[in-house]
């Protein structure tokens, strides 16, 4: 393997090894620096950890690999290629909706095919899509290949980009742009459902979102075999040749700062000290920032202020028959929508009714569950901890509705042949990432809170102290994790 060119400059550390944490170790450790990374979890991969019961693999997060380019990237700062470690299947069927009246609408990689259905599913509905997807294009343009890996702390960037998003109607809500293009109900709510699987509601995350409708189209859909896990191993694998120090089972407690602001180091939550002149945290910037000995801008009262993603309860379960009918991504969407969202996003209980996510790899991927039988995972978006929902009483209560909903849609006759079940609940979130109220996804996606108004890489709180991951620019998801550590590494050579 290829070592970095330029000399260890400095000793940095990372706090947290999920996507995002991974990406700016390997990113510092290309610059040169001598880079140790700290998890708190006995494994890498944060919410993309693997949980295997007798022969049944589940991925825990992440199932929709998109922008694959970006993990190319981080093998290529070592000479090395992604392809050589991880097999990436681009997928030919992406979605498969099925809807409370029993309709049912699919796509995928074939536009024409998609084009046609539209037609046969609400005639009329094709053209009003094709709009739609040259908006998604325009939003995709901007919002991703002009603002994704670029640093946005200065309120001079927001300003400069403030005409194109007033031009492309930003200020409006992803469901409600994709009302004034789709007019069936039951599509504009499909084309509607890419915020969810970044934390956000449709009804309030900004259009610009709707870049990641065009993204998939861009790059396609991908499913990396053995799971979205093999991808962690990978990083992990060219991480540790490359020099990273990994040290799991460690927590960072506190952020240590002299009174000049700049950055000492870290305190662990086992008493241990770590000196540090630079850190990349991958850690839930509003947990984090609770935890800083000298607080500045960010004080308790404005992280109180801020709008927190849905929580997530992720039922994962292995069947001892297949179901070679059902797609590897399907969503239920029930009769409400943006009402029940409302409920989910402001509380204050657990709604009485849910959509939710099927996920198959077992479609793609045979190998992810014993010969002849499949493995599977529900996720339903639900409250964050912050409706003060019992988790203990209402999770076994949910995992019982979760099952007869699946029942009477894709997979009938599913108690008969249960194997294993068990579910996370947001408090798991909380416990388990330190993820702040047990949000699936840090703070939401909603206008105030991107790009120049989410916590910044750069922090303005500590000198030194860089943020990557989820709850920074530019957002939540795996190409919004990755492209976040590019932008600290674009802000540490500017530097
Ligand atoms: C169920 C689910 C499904 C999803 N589906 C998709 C999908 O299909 N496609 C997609 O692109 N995205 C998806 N996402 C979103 C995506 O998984 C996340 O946005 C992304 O993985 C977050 O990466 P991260 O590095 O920001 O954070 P995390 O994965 O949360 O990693 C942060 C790490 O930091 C560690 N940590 C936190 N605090 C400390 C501390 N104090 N000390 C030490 N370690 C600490 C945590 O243990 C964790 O390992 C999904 C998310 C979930 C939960």
């Amino acid at each position: 393997m290829t070592k970095p060119a330029l000399p260890a400059s400095k000793q940095a550390v990372v706090i947290g090894g999920g996507f995002g944490g991974l990406a700016a170790a390997l990113r510092l450790r290309a610059l040169g620096h001598r880079v140790t990374l700290l998890e708190r979890n006995p494994s890498l991969g944060g919410r993309a950890q693997r949980y295997a019961r007798d022969g049944f693999i589940h991925d825990a997060g992440p199932t929709v690999v998109t922008a694959p380019q970006l993990f190319d990237e981080l093998f290529a700062l070592f000479d090395q290629r992604l392809a050589d470690r991880v097999e990436l299947i681009p997928l030919d069927h992406w979605y498969r909706f099925r809807f409370h009246d029993g309709g049912t609408f699919g796509y995928g990689q074939d536009l024409q095919r998609l084009q046609a259905d539209l037609e046969a599913f609400a005639p009329g509905a094709s053209e009003g899509y094709r709009q739609l997807l040259e908006q998604a294009r325009r939003m995709f343009e901007l919002g991703f290949l002009g603002l994704a890996d670029q640093p946005f702390h200065r309120l001079s960037s927001m300003l400069k980009l403030a005409p194109a998003l007033l031009r492309e109607q930003a200020y409006r809500s992803v469901y409600g742009l994709v009302g004034h293009y789709v007019k069936d109900q039951r599509l504009r709510r499909a084309f509607s459902t890419a915020p969810l699987l970044v934390g956000g509601h449709p009804g309030r995350t900004t259009a610009i979102y709707l870049l990641i409708h065009y993204l998939e189209r861009h790059w396609g859909v991908h499913y990396p075999k053995g799971g979205v896990y093999a991808l962690v191993e990978a990083l992990e694998a060219l991480a540790r040749d490359a020099g990273v120090e990994i040290r799991c089972n460690t927590t960072v407690e506190r952020i240590r700062s002299a009174k000049s602001g700049r950055l000492q180091g870290l305190r662990l939550a086992d008493g241990g000290e770590i000196p540090a002149e630079l850190a990349v945290s991958d850690a839930d910037p509003a947990w984090l920032y609770a935890r800083l000995e000298r607080p500045r801008r960010w004080t308790p009262k404005r992280l109180h202020r801020l709008h927190y993603s849905m929580g997530l309860c992720v039922l994962y379960f292995g069947a001892t028959r297949s179901y070679p009918a059902v797609q590897q991504h399907s969503i239920y969407l029930g009769p409400r929508f943006t009402g029940l969202l409302d409920e989910i996003f402001d509380g204050p209980a657990l709604p009485a009714d849910f959509n939710l996510y099927l996920h198959r790899p077992t479609a793609t991927d045979p190998g992810m569950a014993p010969p002849g039988c499949d493995s599977f995972y529900a996720l339903v978006p639900v409250p964050n901890l912050r409706a003060g929902t019992r988790w203990d009483q209402a999770g076994p209560a949910l995992e019982e509705q979760i099952l007869d909903r699946l029942e009477q849609t894709f997979l009938p006759g599913l108690r008969q042949c249960l194997h294993h079940r068990f579910m996370l609940t947001p408090e798991d979130f909380a416990e388990r990432y330190l993820s702040r109220h047990g949000a699936g996804f840090s703070i939401a996606p909603v206008l105030t809170q991107s790009a120049w108004f989410r916590f910044h890489n750069r922090s303005e709180e500590v000198d030194g102290l860089y943020l990557t991951g989820a709850g920074t620019h530019p957002g939540a998801g795996i190409p919004g994790v990755l492209s976040s550590a590019k932008v600290i590494e674009r802000l540490l050579r500017e530097s």
